[in-house]
């Protein structure tokens, strides 16, 4: 069978129901030709039986007073029975007298009854030898037969027709329409109607059964989408914080919660560029710790570090939120990125850190004293050809000045 062609459901039903019903109309018409038959068959011999009753005894008058012309009168009136095809009568004497179709003498049934003396207890006159046209018997066997077989064949094929509307209407129908529903369930468009035409005299059926599963199977999965998108939104949010604190922690230095150095050769090119093409001033300050390394060594490392922190706070309390941003360049040394700054704006903000630092940074260390720090800053602006390296080499080699100058300053100073 070729998968992809449709056969409808009624159709292979009707064909197949179809086949046992022509069986059924062949027997039945059989066995009802056969009591036909038979009932014909009783009253054909009833009809010869009559014949006999009826002409037997005129026939026994006419043979005793020898009267041919009776006779022959006789088997004229018998052979008007349309069932008797030929007469024979034989009288004693040896005189023999036919009539009817000779044609049939010879194949025909023969029924011979003695024919009765007129006289009582005398032997019989002769024989009437009747020959019965069995073609008509035949011929009426037929007939009903197929009279029989054409009434139940047009009775089924009433009932078939009808059978075949119903199955059409209440079966192949509402299967066709579940078909296509089931058809057009899709993963993204689960909230599609799924009600079905069926007719008004419907009743709740197997059909019903299977829609009603669909729909069950239907919103189960749509309840699973929804919980899985949920599911997926929720986890998406959870990746991108997790990666924005990976990103933030990537970027942050763990101690002072600067931006490290990763992040400064990330974002300096971006300022550099914008300053270059918007041409806006920028600057950078360049923070150096005082003799950090003898803090440690007097206080210890635990110490050291509490003084970055401190230090790290004194320099963001000088900056602009949002604008100016501080890098923990290396060790306990911090650039300040201040951009749309000149130089001597940036030269009073390091001042400013400078001071605070000097005056309002105290570290307590273990006994209630309090450790004060002083710090050196070197300063630079980018001129139209500086690069990145330039601009950098120009702050560290201020700060470098600002040391040996005796530290605790701002290199270059500002003019008087
Ligand atoms: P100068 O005035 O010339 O800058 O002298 P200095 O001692 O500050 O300079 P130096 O570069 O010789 O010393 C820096 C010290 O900073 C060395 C190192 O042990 C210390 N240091 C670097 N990173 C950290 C840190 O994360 N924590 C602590 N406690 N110390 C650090
Ligand atoms: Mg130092
Ligand atoms: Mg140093």
């Amino acid at each position: 069978m070729n998968s992809t062609t449709l056969q409808p459901i009624a159709t292979l039903l009707i064909r197949r129901v179809f086949k046992w019903v022509l069986l059924c109309v062949l027997v039945f018409s059989s066995v009802q030709a056969w009591f036909n038959y038979t009932s014909i068959e009783k009253n054909f011999n009833s009809t010869v039986r009559d014949v006999a009753d009826t002409h037997l005894p005129l026939l026994g008058v006419a043979i005793w007073d020898i009267e041919p012309q009776t006779i022959q009168k006789q088997i004229v009136l018998i052979l008007k029975n349309t069932s008797i095809a030929y007469v024979t009568i034989k009288a004693s004497s040896g005189q023999i007298f036919v009539g009817g179709n000779a044609n049939v003498a010879a194949s025909g049934r023969h029924v011979v009854f003695d024919i009765p003396s007129p006289l009582e207890n005398a032997v019989p006159v002769g024989t009437m030898d009747l020959v019965i046209d069995t073609s008509i018997l035949h011929h009426e066997l037929i007939q009903s037969f197929f009279l029989v077989t054409v009434e139940v064949l047009l009775l089924a094929i009433f009932i078939l027709t009808a059978v075949v509307a119903i199955l059409r209407r209440d079966l192949e129908r509402p299967m066709r329409q579940l078909a296509n529903y089931v058809r057009n369930i899709q993963a993204d468009q689960l909230s599609g109607s799924s009600q079905m035409d069926l007719p008004e005299a419907h009743a709740y059926s197997e059909i019903d059964l299977v829609l009603e599963g669909f729909q069950i199977m239907q919103n189960s999965i749509k309840k699973h989408i929804l919980h899985q998108d949920a599911l997926v939104i929720e986890r998406t949010m959870q990746l991108e914080r997790a990666m924005e604190s990976l990103k933030q922690l990537s970027i942050t230095d763990g101690l002072t919660g600067c931006y490290n150095r990763l992040l400064f050769n990330e974002r300096m090119p971006g300022e550099m560029q914008r300053a270059k093409r918007y041409d806006r001033t920028l600057s950078i300050v360049f923070c150096d710790i005082d003799y950090f390394k003898s803090v440690n060594d007097q206080y210890g490392h635990s110490t050291g570090d509490k003084v970055l922190i401190a230090f790290a706070q004194t320099l963001k309390d000088e900056i602009r939120t949002d604008i100016d941003w501080i890098v923990r360049y290396g060790g306990e040394e911090f650039v300040v990125v201040l951009p749309e700054t000149r130089l001597s704006s940036a030269i009073d903000v390091a001042e400013r850190m400078r001071r605070s630092v000097e005056h309002d940074l105290e570290v307590l260390i273990g006994n209630g004293e309090k450790l004060k720090i002083t710090a050196s800053f070197g300063v630079a602006q980018k001129t139209a050809t500086d690069d990145l390296d330039n601009l950098v080499n120009r702050a560290d080699e201020w700060l470098y000045a600002a040391k040996t100058g005796g530290r605790n300053q701002v290199r270059p100073q500002k003019p008087a």
